[in-house]
């Protein structure tokens, strides 16, 4: 997961109680969100659609209370459902949910599943671990196993695109110049509005070389 700094005012359309997805708020929330689902870090703006942090069950205070209103992708929104209201909320400035939990890409684009560890005993914590746990390494339907297989794949591939820098930053003939330009790569991909930054991020972490050098860019 990553954090999100929620901007002031809410947006106006809210005022008027009738759409909590109106096009102020849509917009607003992509540009909080960096275009991804919060929950599973996906970019995909097809997919992706305004959700109750607390599910509303008809409370209009919470339907359209815009701190209760986040960016997520329809899978994501649909396995939190009303069943995960208490995870980690990640626009909470005091919470780092970013180090809460230690999340690993596969390790292939057909790996099984990925890694998902509680850094902390925080009910929120393990709340969330049990979520992530049903979007990233779900088989309890056959929809869902598919589909979180497809999802592992775009987390792999993201890696992909680190495991080359990090090639190139250790090989054998790189120059000083070739070692500069991978860690400017691996900066890009460490940023919290690329997709799966979290799973880039803990790969980093684990790194006792790069681990260092990167954690100050780790925004
Ligand atoms: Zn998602």
């Amino acid at each position: 997961m990553f954090n999100a700094t929620r901007s002031y005012p809410a947006p106006a359309s809210l005022a008027q109680a009738r759409s909590y997805d109106g096009q102020d708020v849509y917009t607003e929330l992509r540009r909080i969100f960096f275009d991804k689902c919060y929950i599973c870090e996906t970019n995909d703006p097809h997919d992706i659609n305004v959700e109750h942090f607390l599910s509303h069950e008809g409370n209009e205070e919470l339907k359209y209370h815009w701190d209760n209103l986040y960016f997520a992708c329809s899978r994501c929104n649909n396995i939190k459902s009303t069943v995960f209201n208490d995870i980690i909320d990640c626009c909470d400035p005091e919470y780092d949910a970013f180090r809460a939990i230690k999340l690993l890409p596969p390790m292939s684009p057909r790996g099984k599943s990925v890694i998902i560890a509680a850094t902390n005993d925080h009910p929120r914590t393990l709340k969330t671990i049990e979520l992530l746990a049903k979007v990233f390494n779900s088989n309890h339907t056959v929809n869902k196993r598919i589909s979180s297989e497809f999802l592992r794949t775009k987390v792999f591939k993201q890696y992909n695109l680190l495991l080359d820098q990090i090639d190139s930053f250790y090989a054998p003939i790189a120059t000083p110049d070739d070692k500069e330009t991978s860690i400017e790569r691996m900066k890009i991909l460490i940023k919290r509005n690329m997709p799966y930054s979290a799973f880039i991020r803990w790969c980093i972490l684990e790194d006792d070389t790069l681990g260092p050098l990167l954690a100050n860019d780790m925004d």
